[in-house]
């Protein structure tokens, strides 16, 4: 027997100690305030939000705090406790190709006076339990928190409603896409600034639409139904996984434009589309090796997984949404082929161990796996998965639970 490993998260209170403490410590004098932002799940629908998809995340209570307090001039210095020293710029000199982690933090800025937002210089100290680069967002995360941090000493106000919320979610995807250079579709930071407590957030990538059609919270009460969303960080990183990405976008932009398409979501026939089979068949010939149809048989087939999971949680039938997290996970792995060894140990264990369903979460090729348990299974099912990688010597996975947690604030 392997002891399961838990990552608890930190309550508001000690996250803003913590960073209160990391702030004076490091600057003279005390921050004008303390921000945080959560982390994410996506419950199903991935890879869909750059192909004009839906996707269904929750925020984790695992969050990113940041102390901050604005400067007179242009400087902006940072510290986090997840990095060495002080990431020190000017404003004026932040352009794609800014290089460390301040990119996330000086990106935001730059991106909200990209905006015609008048934001000045600031010094600032971050910490987080939400961890790195395990596909729950830690980057989404610092971004949010940066953005209603400086919406705030700015006196912006976009944070206090809904289509505001939606204006930070396009600031915070340019700074990450342009300034730190992750090419990533708006998933993560719509997550971090809209969900809901108590609620998932069925979001809509169709272009053109308002902030209330392209986010709408639906109740998922886990509670109430003695079920508990379980994540597993299966520590799992594999190389070339920015390449994998840039790929599968390149496949699904190339067989939009074969389909003579803006998206691959315009297959659908609820939107007056010519539907799978006919697309399938039409990219036949282009396709000798059938990669461009596995693609683009993943993506309509889980943008439909994911309306439908969506509708039987709007139904309070949350204990009946397993088979989709199954489907998902399959086609994720055969069709999308962005699964790994890791992520399908996860799923088969918790599956055999009584979970309802599971499935991998997040961009693929390692990060984390998520499955939802009966409350008084957690413990079999999460014991069952460390003891699975011991096993089968693997480095010992990190569990976390995720109720449905409050967005960025
Ligand atoms: P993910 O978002 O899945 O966790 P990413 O690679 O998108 O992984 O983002 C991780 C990067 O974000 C880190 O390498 C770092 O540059 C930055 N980052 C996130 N959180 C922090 C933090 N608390 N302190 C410093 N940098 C952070
Ligand atoms: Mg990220």
């Amino acid at each position: 027997m392997t002891e399961p490993q838990w990552l608890e998260a930190w309550s508001v209170e000690e996250g803003a100690r913590r960073v209160d403490e990391l702030f004076t410590s490091s600057f003279d004098g005390s921050p004008e305030g303390v921000w945080s932002a959560p982390g994410r799940v996506n419950l199903i629908g991935e890879h869909t939000d750059y192909n004009a998809g839906l996707c269904l995340p929750t925020a984790l209570p695992h969050r990113t705090f940041i102390a901050l307090r604005p400067r007179e001039d242009d400087r902006v210095r940072l510290v986090s406790a997840q990095a060495e020293g002080v990431w020190e710029a000017n404003l004026s000199d932040i352009a794609p190709g800014t290089r460390g982690w301040g990119a996330y933090v000086a990106g935001v800025a730059w991106a909200l006076a990209e905006a015609g937002h008048k934001v000045g210089g600031f010094d600032a100290a971050v910490d987080s339990c939400v961890p790195f680069g395990a596909g729950l967002s830690s980057s989404a995360a610092l971004e949010a928190a940066v953005a209603v941090a400086l919406d705030a000493v700015a006196g912006l106000g976009l944070a206090g409603s809904d289509t505001g919320r939606t204006e930070l979610v396009a600031v915070t995807r340019r700074a990450e896409n342009e300034i730190a250079g992750a090419p990533t579709g708006g998933l993560d930071q719509s997550a971090s600034l809209r969900c809901r407590e108590g609620h998932a957030l069925l979001l809509d990538f169709r272009p053109g639409l308002s902030a209330l059609e392209s986010g709408v919270p639906v109740p998922f009460d886990l509670d109430t139904a003695g079920l508990t969303l379980l994540v597993v960080d299966t520590k799992a990183e594999h190389s070339h996984v920015d390449g994998e990405y840039g790929a599968r976008r390149a496949a699904c932009e190339r067989a939009a434009k074969l389909l003579g398409l803006d998206s691959l979501r315009e297959i659908a026939p609820a939107l007056g589309g010519m539907g799978i089979d006919r697309a399938l068949a039409e990219l036949e010939p282009h396709d000798a090796d059938g990669v461009l149809r596995r693609r683009v048989r993943h993506v309509v087939s889980e943008i439909d997984r994911t309306a439908r999971f969506a509708n039987l949680v709007r139904e309070g039938r949350a204990a009946d949404v397993g088979p989709f997290m199954l489907a998902s996970h399959a086609s994720m792995r055969d069709d999308y082929e962005i699964s790994c060894r890791e992520l399908d140990l996860v799923v088969d264990t918790a599956m055999a161990a009584g979970a309802l369903g599971a499935r991998m979460t997040g961009g693929g090729f390692g990060g984390s796996a998520i499955a939802l348990v009966n409350q008084a299974d957690v413990d079999t099912v999460a014991q069952a998965v460390a003891d699975a990688f011991a096993d089968a010597g693997l480095t010992a996975p990190v569990f976390l639970l995720a109720p449905p947690s409050a967005p960025a604030a």
